[in-house]
């Protein structure tokens, strides 16, 4: 399958408009021409995980953490940092990232936890960025505008809540005197033409608005192609977080045993250790902060990855209960879900799910 293909799948998995601003998700490494036959899922892009793609003869890596984060500088086998990028783009394989979008899509890393723990009635919490979206607009002669929207919809940024290839069309007259400083496409210089064109409007995020105009650029055939933006409001947002119930009240002391046998974890407790805890918020990853706003869910405790001692102190003082669970134990189990899910979406890919063993590839002992 091309990864253009496959990309509209992940795409729908995980959707791209629930991540937030500051993250970096989607292909960050290899080409949508390539053909992908086996792939990986993984939390970390770490050495192992990478090396184990090499092994295995990948073709793609999908990663919870995104591959590139800060601008690489250099990308050289001495630094660790980039080192799994060096060693990807060296061996042909593609990585392709669905970190935020995935904490909040429907079935990803806080409704694996949820159901991994047994929580029941879960429902949306915590923290959520609707996307600015934008109306883009262009004039092309008639006959030249099936180019430029095959030219979008092979990347699929005309894709809408579950409708894909989205674009408004309109004609009309475009009327201009091209003069000795231009090359007209249609026309001739110090003569007025009146040219049938079609007018073309696509809503799109904001974030690929930059990208979309110098596609649309090289493939427009006027010397000098206007584009109009607009903002366009915004997508309703997807909360990051779950807020669940036990099916038993159990308390916190028991809660812990219990968090740590189905997360295969020794979690970190911070509050009365009788407590009985029944309604529980949880993040995956590292949200130590968000304690805050589960307080006003009326829950009994909020589970996370990682919390740091302060935030912990502060939580206790505001007479709450706090879990750091570990990161990778809060967010494996939503690669797993991921893995599975493309199994069943997918089946001509073969799937691999990368585990790394204690101490190794971002799992700790
Ligand atoms: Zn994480």
């Amino acid at each position: 399958m091309k990864l253009a293909d496959l990309v509209r799948v992940l795409d729908d998995i995980a959707p791209p408009h629930f991540a937030f601003g500051f993250d970096h998700i989607g292909l960050q490494c290899g080409s949508l021409e390539s053909d992908i036959k086996t792939a990986a899922v993984t939390l970390d892009h770490s050495l192992f995980a990478v090396q184990f793609c090499q092994n295995q003869g990948c073709d793609l890596l999908v990663v919870h953490h995104p591959l590139i984060w800060d601008p690489i500088t250099e990308l050289t086998p001495e630094n660790p940092t980039v080192l799994p990028a060096y060693e990807l783009a060296k061996s042909g394989i593609a990585c392709f990232a669905t970190h935020t979008n995935w904490d909040c899509a429907q079935g990803g890393v806080n409704d694996a936890l949820c159901s991994q723990l047994g929580l029941i009635n879960c429902i949306p919490f915590g923290p959520s960025q609707p996307e600015l979206l934008t109306l883009l607009q262009t004039y092309v002669p008639n006959g030249h505008e099936e180019t430029l929207i095959n030219k979008l919809k092979s990347q699929g940024f005309s894709t809408h809540c579950g409708y894909q290839d989205c674009v408004y069309q309109s004609a009309g007259l475009g009327r201009y005197l091209p003069t000795s400083e231009a090359k007209p496409f249609l026309g001739e210089v110090g003569q007025y033409a009146s040219t049938p064109e079609v007018k073309l409007e696509w809503l799109m995020p904001n974030r690929l608005v930059s990208r979309a105009k110098a596609m649309l650029q090289e493939a427009h055939p006027y010397e000098v192609p206007l584009f109009i933006e607009a903002q366009a409001g915004s997508r309703p947002a997807a909360h990051i977080g779950r807020v669940g119930h036990l099916t038993a009240p159990m308390t916190l002391k028991d809660f812990k045993t219990h968090v740590d046998n189905k997360l295969d974890t020794s979690a970190l407790v911070w509050g009365d250790p009788a407590r009985l805890i029944s309604k529980v918020a949880l993040i995956g990853g590292s949200s130590g902060s968000d304690w805050r706003s589960a307080i006003e869910e009326g829950v009994d405790i909020f589970v996370t990855g990682e919390i740091p001692q302060n935030e912990a102190v502060d939580a206790v003082s505001a007479g709450f209960s706090v879990m750091a669970a570990g990161h990778y134990a809060t967010e494996q189990p939503g690669m797993a879900a991921m893995k599975n899910l493309l199994d069943h979406r997918v089946p001509e890919i073969s799937w691999k799910l990368i585990e790394p063993p204690p101490g190794f590839g971002g799992r700790p002992l």
